[in-house]
């Protein structure tokens, strides 16, 4: 028997998109395989990760430089496996992040460098999960700035002026994909892609505490998800469009908008056969 299914899968995709993450295997335990099927598919990621994870350990006596020094190290062979074309790290203290001025400028200079169509970034507004927990506050802090950077800072080429005359145009950044949303409003379908995230998490070995229970935990989560479009595996976002895409409007990923875009491909397909 078929099980119903709440939603369809997300279908859009960005040409360019930047994931901005608290800390080093934010990006991997979010929207990892999302990432790779985009990277799969021809997009080009960038990862911003704003700390280095130095206070990412439970030993007081640790060297934090070298724990942040190490877990860069983790980022970057993550970041290879999904297939980013680059890691910013930025370098703000772990366990302090503030959604000041000068995060917003580090990320204004990064979002006008790499001109992504869409970013990823850790819902705001979350402060306790749905599913129990409190949400980081480093979390919350990266993703109100990246929400700010996008709107209105990168776009405003009169928001730290000294930025566009010194070459860093204006840049309009279509969407936002909230990570670890309490209110997902799509879903993307990483059957092909899981496996890359697990492995991605894997290279964060300082982090992960029981890396034999790594791979189970993982496909729950993406299961879990999965279920809501009638797939095993997908990650889940809370979608903000910013500026309509021709292609779709403003509702994002919706059956109508998926039928309509389905047509107007068979109509090129068939107008350039
Ligand atoms: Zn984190």
């Amino acid at each position: 028997m078929n099980v119903p299914v709440a939603e369809i899968a997300h279908f859009w995709r960005p040409a360019r998109f930047m994931v901005i993450a608290a800390h080093p295997d934010d990006a991997d335990f979010g929207p990892a395989a999302t990432a790779a099927a985009w990277i799969d598919a021809g997009s080009v990621g960038w990862l911003v990760c704003c700390t280095s994870g130095d206070a990412g350990g439970e030993d007081p006596d640790i060297d934090p430089g070298e724990l942040g020094t190490l877990r860069e190290t983790e980022q970057k062979a993550a970041a290879a496996i999904v297939g980013y074309a680059g890691v910013s790290f930025l370098h703000q203290p772990d366990g302090a992040l503030e959604n000041d001025l000068a995060l917003r400028e580090l990320l204004v200079r990064e979002i006008r460098t790499f001109r992504p169509d869409a970013i990823l970034a850790t819902d705001p507004e979350v402060v306790f999960h749905s599913g129990g927990g409190v949400n980081h506050s480093d979390h919350r802090a990266a993703g109100m700035a990246a929400v700010d950077a996008v709107y209105p800072a990168a776009r405003n080429p009169m928001a730290f002026p000294w930025l566009a005359k010194g070459g860093l145009a204006a840049h309009v950044v279509r969407r936002l994909y909230l990570v670890w949303p309490n209110d997902p409003n799509v879903w993307v379908e990483v059957e092909a892609t899981v496996g890359r995230k697990i492995d991605a998490l894997r290279a964060h070995a300082s982090q992960i505490r029981e890396p034999d229970r790594l791979e189970s935990r993982i496909r729950e989560w993406v299961a879990e998800d999965g279920a809501k479009i009638g797939v095993t595996a997908a990650e889940a976002f809370r979608l903000v469009v910013i500026e309509d895409d021709d292609d779709e409007g403003p509702s994002g990923g919706t059956a109508e908008a998926a039928a309509e875009v389905a047509a107007n491909t068979e109509e090129v397909a068939a107008a350039t056969d």
